[in-house]
C-alpha cells in the first residue's frame, strides 16, 4: 500500500476546483487502492463527484496497479462513498477488488485529482475501445447540440482507445489526435472535472477534430456537401464503399441487395465465408434474427461484437450473405459515424436498413487501417472510400461472439476485449506465448495477468509475420513486459515456432513447447482455477502430437504443466496432407477406407462425390503411406460427415463442412446417437484408449441409403460424437477417479456438441467446465500456452 510520503510527491491537476471545506479533526481517513479496469474509462471524475457528494476531502491518483483514492470526513461519509464506489462505478468501469484501510487524519480541506503517477513504473493502462454512449448518442442526433452529425464525438465513458494509442501512457500527445489542439470550448470540458469529458483523450468537435471525406476508386476526392449522406446515395444505389471505422476498413455493401452482395464476393474472391451484418439498434436486429436475451445483451456491450444469432427465415437480409446457414453474425454501429449511416436510412424511405460490414482485406490479410494503403489494396473492391483523418494506430477487426450452451463464448477477441487482461492463477514471470497457426493471437504474461493481442489472422506469411511483430512491439511497450521465456507451439513447422526459436536465440531467452491441445485444456483450467489433474477434452481441428501425428480427438489426464494422453479417436489416413483440410472428400474416403468400405464402388463414390481414377490415386497414397498424414482430429471427422451428407466437396474457408452439418440439424430433436466403440488401447499399460467410428459410419451410410432426412442424421451424428467422449470420460474417471471434466478446442464453438457434451457429461455425474473469458479455439491457444510455461517454470523453481 502507497505511504503519504508517494502521495506528496504527485503534484495536482492545474485548474482543479476545491471544496473549500475543512474537516473536523477527529475525521476517519480511508486509504482505498482500487484494481481492475478503472484507467481511462472516467474513473476519477466519478470518484471526484461522489467525494464532493459526500462531503469528503482527500484525493485520488491513477497508481501502477489501478487507483489509489484517500477520503477524509464524516464517518457516515466515508461509508456511503465506499458503498457508492461499487454501485455507481461508469459503465466501462471494472472493479476487481478494493483493498481499504483506516489511516491518520490530516484535516485536509477538498478533493484533489492529482496526476498520473511517475513513481516507479508508470501507469500501464489503454482502455479498450468503447461503442458510443446514450449521451454522446443523444447529442449526435441533436440539431440543437454543437456536436450535431459530429461523426468523432465521445465522451469519457466511450469513443476509440486501444486503437489511437502510439504508445503509453494514454494521454493525448500519445494517441493520433495528438494533431488536432482542442478548440476553447473542448478545452473547457477537458479540463472540468465535473464534466463528461473530463480528460476524454479523443475529445473533439466540429471546430477542432477530424474530417470525413469521400474518394472514388479513382481516387479522386468526390465533392459532396455532405459525405456520410453521398456514401449513403451510393450504397443504396448497390456499390460497394470502403468505410473506415475504429480497427479498421470495413467493405459495406446494402445488406439487402443480392446482387450487390456477390458484387462484392466476386471482388473479394469470398465465396462462401458469411459476412457480417450491422444494422441500427437491437430493435431491427430482431426483425432478421430470433435473439434470446443473453444474445441481445451481447449485441450491446460496451465492445459490440459481431454476435452470431439464428437467422430469421424469409427476412430481407439477402441469401448470399450468410449461404448455406442459419446463423447470422450481427452488430451494432460502436462509432458516430456508423451510426449517421442508419440515422440517415431511417428519414429517407429507401434507404438501406442492413448493411454488410466485413474486413476490409483480401482473404486472411490484415485488416487495412491506413487512407493510401486501403486505395491501393481495395481499389479493385470498392467503387468509393469514406476517408478520415484520424489515423488508425492499431489494426483491430471486429471482435466475434455467441452464446453456446447458455453461456457467452469469445469466438474472435479483438476490438473492444484488448488490451483487457484475463487473470491467471497462478504467478508468471515475464513471458512470450506466441499462439499457432491459424488465427494467430499471442500473449504476454506477467505476475497474475495475461494479456492477449488482438486477433491477428493467419501466420502463414510475412504479411502476417509483420502484422504479429508491429502488434508485438506495441503491447510489449504498453505492458512494460520484456519477456524472459518464450513458448511456442510443439509443431516445428509452424512459422510462430521458427520465430519464436530465432527471438529467443537473439535475446538469450528461455524456451519452452507446449502441445497444442494440452494448450488449450490448460487455458480452460486455468479460467476455472483448477489445478488438476482432470479430465480434459481436447476436440479440436489439427493439432501436432507428441508422437509426431495430427491429434484432434482427445481425453487428456491433464495438470497445468503435463497431460498424458488417455483416448484418442482412431488414427484414420489423411489423403494430402493439408489438401484433405480443403477438400473434404478426401477425409470422407480416409474414414470410409479406415472403417472397412470398398472406397471404389459406384455406390460409394456417388457418396462423396469422387471420380473412379482419383479415389483410386487415393487408396493408392494411403496404403503406400505417401504424403498421407495420421489423424485423430475430431475436425476432419466432421469435415469427413459434412462430405458425405451434404456433398461437400471442397471448403471455401475454415470449418465451413463442420458449420454446414451442424447447421443442418439445428432444428432437430435430440435422438440417441450413432455407436462409436472402443478399438483398443490399455491405461493400465499407458496405452491410450482408441475410440473408433467405425460402426458410426456404418449406421450412418445405411440411414443415408435408407432415405432418412440428412437433417435428422446430422443431429445423429452430433449425439454419437458426444456420446462417444462421455464413455472416454467414464472411462478416464475409472481409471483415475477424476470427475471433473475441462472442454476445449474449435469444435466446442459448435452449440449442438458443447450442449450434448455437458448434458451427457452432467447426467454421468461429472463437474463440466467450459472457457469463460478466452476462446475454445486456437483464438485462446496462447493463453494457454502462458499457463502450461508459467505452471512448468514454477514446478522447476
Ligand atoms: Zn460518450
Ligand atoms: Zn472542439
Amino acid at each position: 500500500m502507497r505511504g503519504r510520503e508517494d502521495a506528496l510527491c504527485w503534484s495536482p491537476v492545474r485548474g482543479l476546483k476545491v471544496t473549500g471545506e475543512t474537516h473536523p479533526r477527529q475525521a476517519r481517513r480511508a486509504a482505498l487502492l482500487v484494481r481492475g479496469v478503472v484507467q481511462g474509462v472516467g474513473f476519477r471524475p466519478f470518484v471526484y463527484r461522489l467525494a464532493l457528494e459526500e462531503g469528503l476531502a482527500g484525493f485520488i491518483g491513477n497508481d501502477t496497479d489501478g487507483v489509489t483514492i484517500e477520503v477524509e470526513g464524516p464517518v457516515d461519509g466515508v461509508e456511503a462513498f465506499q458503498a457508492r464506489l461499487r454501485a455507481e462505478a461508469p459503465p466501462l468501469a471494472r472493479i476487481d477488488s478494493v483493498a481499504a484501510r483506516e489511516v491518520a487524519a490530516t484535516g485536509e480541506a477538498g478533493f484533489r485529482i492529482v496526476a498520473s503517477a511517475v513513481l516507479g513504473r508508470v501507469s500501464t493502462g489503454i482502455p479498450a475501445d468503447a461503442a458510443t454512449c446514450p449521451d454522446c448518442l443523444r447529442e449526435l442526433l441533436n440539431p440543437a447540440d454543437r456536436r450535431y452529425r459530429y461523426p468523432f464525438l465521445n465522451c469519457t465513458n466511450c469513443g476509440p482507445r486501444f486503437t489511437i494509442t502510439r504508445r503509453i501512457p494514454y494521454d493525448r500527445p500519445q494517441t493520433s489526435m495528438a494533431k488536432f489542439p482542442m478548440c476553447a470550448a473542448c478545452q473547457a470540458e477537458y479540463d472540468d472535472p465535473l464534466n463528461r469529458r473530463f480528460h476524454a483523450q479523443p475529445n473533439a468537435c466540429w471546430e477542432c477534430g477530424p474530417r470525413v471525406w469521400l474518394v472514388g476508386a479513382d481516387g479522386e476526392a468526390i465533392a459532396a456537401a455532405d459525405a456520410v449522406a453521398a456514401s449513403i446515395d451510393r450504397l443504396v444505389a448497390g456499390q460497394i464503399v470502403a468505410i473506415k471505422g475504429i480497427g479498421g476498413f470495413h467493405l459495406s455493401v446494402d445488406a439487402t441487395n443480392d446482387a450487390a452482395v456477390m458484387r462484392l464476393r466476386e471482388r473479394k474472391r469470398r465465396y462462401g465465408k458469411p459476412l457480417a451484418v450491422m444494422v441500427r439498434d437491437v430493435e431491427a436486429a430482431r426483425e432478421i434474427c430470433a435473439l434470446t436475451g443473453a444474445e441481445e445483451a451481447l449485441l450491446q456491450m460496451a465492445a459490440r461484437p459481431i454476435v452470431l444469432a439464428r437467422r430469421r427465415e424469409g427476412g430481407e437480409i439477402a441469401e448470399s450473405v450468410a449461404p448455406g446457414i442459419p446463423w447470422l453474425g450481427v452488430y451494432l454501429p460502436y462509432a458516430p459515424l456508423q451510426h449517421l449511416l442508419f440515422a440517415d436510412h431511417h428519414s429517407t424511405k429507401t434507404g438501406v436498413r442492413a448493411l454488410v460490414m466485413t474486413s476490409a482485406n483480401l482473404s486472411e490479410e490484415p485488416i487495412a487501417i491506413d487512407n493510401d494503403e486501403a486505395r491501393q489494396r481495395l481499389g479493385a473492391i470498392a467503387d468509393a472510400f469514406l476517408m478520415h483523418d484520424r489515423e488508425i494506430l492499431q489494426r483491430c477487426d471486429d471482435s466475434v461472439m455467441a452464446v453456446v450452451d447458455s453461456a457467452p463464448q469469445l469466438i474472435r477477441r479483438a476490438r473492444g476485449f484488448v488490451p483487457l487482461g484475463v487473470e491467471l492463477p497462478l504467478d508468471s514471470p515475464p513471458l512470450l506465448a506466441v499462439g499457432g497457426h491459424l488465427k494467430n493471437v499471442f500473449a504476454l504474461a506477467r505476475g497474475r495477468h495475461v494479456y492477449q493481442s488482438q486477433h491477428l489472422g493467419d501466420l502463414e506469411n510475412l504479411t502476417g509475420l509483420e502484422f504479429f511483430r508491429e502488434s508485438l512491439d506495441h503491447l510489449m511497450r504498453t505492458f512494460e513486459i520484456e519477456p524472459e521465456t518464450v513458448v511456442h507451439d510443439l509443431h516445428p513447422g509452424y512459422l510462430s515456432t521458427q520465430w519464436a526459436g530465432e527471438w529467443a536465440r537473439e535475446r538469450g531467452l528461455g524456451r519452452i513447447a507446449a502441445q497444442h491441445h494440452h494448450a488449450h485444456l490448460a487455458g480452460c483450467m486455468a479460467e476455472h482455477g483448477l489445478e488438476g489433474p482432470v479430465i480434459g477434452l481436447a476436440l479440436d481441428g489439427t493439432g501436432y502430437g507428441s508422437d509426431g501425428r495430427i491429434w484432434g480427438g482427445e481425453a487428456l489426464i491433464c495438470r497445468m504443466e503435463s497431460f498424458e494422453r488417455f483416448a484418442h479417436l482412431e488414427y484414420v489416413p489423411m489423403p494430402g496432407g493439408e489438401a484433405a483440410i480443403r477438400e473434404p472428400w478426401r477425409m470422407a474416403m480416409g474414414h470410409l477406407h479406415a472403417a472397412g468400405f470398398d472406397v471404389e464402388s459406384g455406390a460409394m463414390l456417388g457418396l462423396f462425390g469422387s471420380a473412379e481414377g482419383e479415389t483410386r490415386v487415393l487408396r493408392q497414397m494411403i496404403e503406400r503411406g505417401v504424403n498421407t498424414p495420421l489423424t485423430s482430429s475430431l475436425g476432419r471427422l466432421f469435415d469427413a460427415a459434412a462430405a458425405v451428407v451434404l456433398g461437400r466437396r471442397v471448403v471455401d474457408y475454415e470449418a465451413q463442412a463442420a458449420i454446414e452439418l451442424e447447421g443442418l440439424a439445428v432444428d432437430e430433436p435430440d435422438e440417441p446417437g450413432y455407436r462409436m466403440e472402443i478399438a483398443g488401447g490399455d491405461w493400465a499399460r499407458r496405452e491410450p484408449v482408441r475410440i473408433s467410428a467405425a460402426p458410426l459410419w456404418r449406421e450412418l451410410i445405411g440411414e443415408l441409403r435408407a432415405g432418412v432426412s440428412k437433417a435428422r442424421i446430422a443431429g445423429r451424428f452430433h449425439a454419437g460424437v458426444a456420446a462417444g467422449f462421455v464413455r472416454a470420460a467414464v472411462m478416464a474417471r475409472s481409471a483415475t477417479g477424476l470427475s471433473q471434466v475441462a472442454l476445449s478446442g474449435g469444435c466446442m464453438h459448435n452449440r449442438r456438441l458443447a450442449r450434448l457434451l455437458r448434458a451427457g457429461l452432467e447426467m454421468e455425474g461429472f463437474q463440466v467446465f467450459q472457457h469463460r473469458n478466452v476462446s475454445p479455439g486456437d483464438g485462446g491457444l496462447s493463453y494457454g500456452q502462458a499457463v502450461v510455461a508459467a505452471a512448468t517454470l514454477a514446478k522447476r523453481s
